[in-house]
């Protein structure tokens, strides 16, 4: 019994109505509040039972019109900068559409899509001076990247018969990794799934720049050798979650090269600096890495989810996840032909076409087009920077590396009245920053990632700023 629509027509009219609604949405999103909790009603909707008959599809369009659109996540709005969240566009949504239509398995065998994932991975081998025969694979996001590349890293210590098939108790060594006390948590995941242990990771102190400290990282080595222990790792970090700083990634991969560790960096965001002739310089050294982590829905605005591993050697990658199967067969010719497949470099075996929406992006918009978007994205922290100095109410509390910006009013040396601002902003819709702690101490993140951030949004934010803290400050 078919499940296609028994009215086509009728079908394709909502279609096209949804796509039209979602358009206006796109193109009106400064006309509404940045978010808006979802009310105990809206919420109730969806306890409602498992469905057994059906609703027809006009209503369940209306349900999400009605539930849903309102009450989203807000990083579409030009004054959202909580956390660091893609803005997507209208574009990567028609590539979503499609690729949802076309509804193929990426996990491997003959087929288009495969080619089209192959011509990312070559795209952004080029970008970051990468060797044509480097590997890649969209994933999630970073976090899943981090843990593969750790994966991967991991194998390639152990060689051909290591961890794999033994675990890691037979090799009778104790693995130790090194990343910075800015890394994102989910380095130590990382270190947790791959059995090694997050007590492992050597979180190597950082200067007043936020990058790792190389004298100590060179200790720690050292402490690690004399104390028998196995370094394989260095995971540096290109833009930091919470303040965009990038390590010394030419100094990270010297360290490496010594001490042949395996040089990962996660560039969640930054890395796609590389992509840029104004703003590589900051991820320098970033070329030498033997796998970089990133993600298309971050600063590049491919809808979520589009993250990426790229490993330098396409062998070593392999390596760490192929494994044979009777039911995957490969062939010579037919659909099981054209290895290697995704599958033999990751985790996932079915897999969506993520790469579609990369490829629309990227050709709709262009290598420079989108260094622009994120080029315009730095210019505007240094704006929002000085502005919010020049209130005289707050302090900048960290560089601007790149397009995040830490702030903390003065009149707060414990960081309770940066809590109340940030809150009130988000409450009443007019702007999002977000939370997070630098020396133990809250402060205000404002993380600039929008493509549809302007000059005259910086200033109104800054206003917002500046009547909340003005307000909150005096209760
Ligand atoms: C966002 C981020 C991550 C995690 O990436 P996800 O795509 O959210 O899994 C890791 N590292 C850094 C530096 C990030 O900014």
């Amino acid at each position: 019994m078919s499940l296609d629509p028994s009215d086509w027509q009728r079908f394709r009219e909502l279609s096209h109505k949804a796509l039209d609604d979602m358009v206006d949405f796109l193109s009106s999103v400064r006309e509404r509040p940045v978010w808006i909790k979802a009310p105990e009603d809206v919420r109730e909707a969806f306890c409602a039972p498992l469905p057994d008959k059906p609703t027809p599809f006009e209503e369940v369009l209306g349900d999400f019109e009605r539930l849903m659109k309102p009450y989203a996540n807000g990083n579409l709005h030009p004054l959202f900068m909580g956390w660091v969240h893609g803005a997507g566009t209208p574009y990567g949504m028609v590539a979503e559409m499609l690729a949802a239509g076309l509804n193929s398995n990426c996990g491997g065998r003959d087929h288009i899509a495969i080619e089209v994932e192959r011509q990312i991975t070559r795209w952004m081998a080029e970008a970051f001076g990468f060797p044509s025969t480097a590997s890649g694979l969209f994933v999630t996001g970073t976090s899943t990247a981090n843990f593969l590349a750790l994966v991967v890293a991991r194998e390639a210590w152990g060689g051909p018969s290591g961890v794999r098939a033994n675990g890691l108790v037979e090799t009778g060594r104790q693995l130790v990794a090194y990343t910075s006390t800015e890394a994102h948590n989910c380095v130590a995941k990382a270190m947790e799934l791959a059995g090694i242990g997050s007590r492992h990771l050597r979180r190597i102190e950082t200067d007043h720049s936020r990058r790792m400290r190389l004298d100590a990282l060179q200790t720690a080595i050292q402490a690690d050798r004399a104390a028998g222990h196995c370094p394989f790792l260095i995971m540096g970090t290109a833009g930091s979650v919470n303040t965009g700083a990038t390590d010394d990634l030419n100094g990270l991969a010297d360290v490496a090269e010594r001490e042949d560790l395996w040089f990962h960096v996660d560039g969640a965001f930054g890395a796609l600096c590389a992509l840029s002739d104004r703003i590589r310089p900051r991820v320098l050294g970033l070329e030498r890495a033997k796998s970089i982590a990133f993600d298309f829905h971050k600063w590049l605005h491919v809808p979520y989810d589009a993250g990426f591993l790229i490993v330098r050697d396409g062998t070593a990658h392999k390596r760490a996840f192929a494994s044979e199967a009777a039911y995957l067969s490969r062939a010579a010719e037919g659909l099981a032909a054209g290895e290697p497949w995704p599958c033999d470099l990751g985790l996932d075996l079915s897999r969506g076409f993520r790469a579609l929406k990369t490829w629309v992006t990227m050709k709709v918009f262009g290598r420079e087009r989108l260094a622009a978007a994120m080029e315009e994205n730095c210019r505007l922290a240094e704006r929002l920077a000085a502005k919010a100095a020049r209130t005289g109410l707050f302090e900048v509390v960290a560089p601007v590396a790149l397009n995040i910006v830490c702030l903390s009013a003065n009149a707060d040396p414990h960081g309770a009245l940066n809590e109340k601002i940030i809150l009130d902003l988000q409450v009443t819709g007019l702007a999002a920053p977000s939370l997070t702690f630098l020396d133990e101490r809250p402060v205000i993140r404002c993380a600039i990632f929008n493509h549809r951030t302007t000059d005259q949004d910086i200033d109104a934010f800054v206003g917002m700023l500046e009547a909340s803290a003005r307000r909150l400050g005096r209760s």
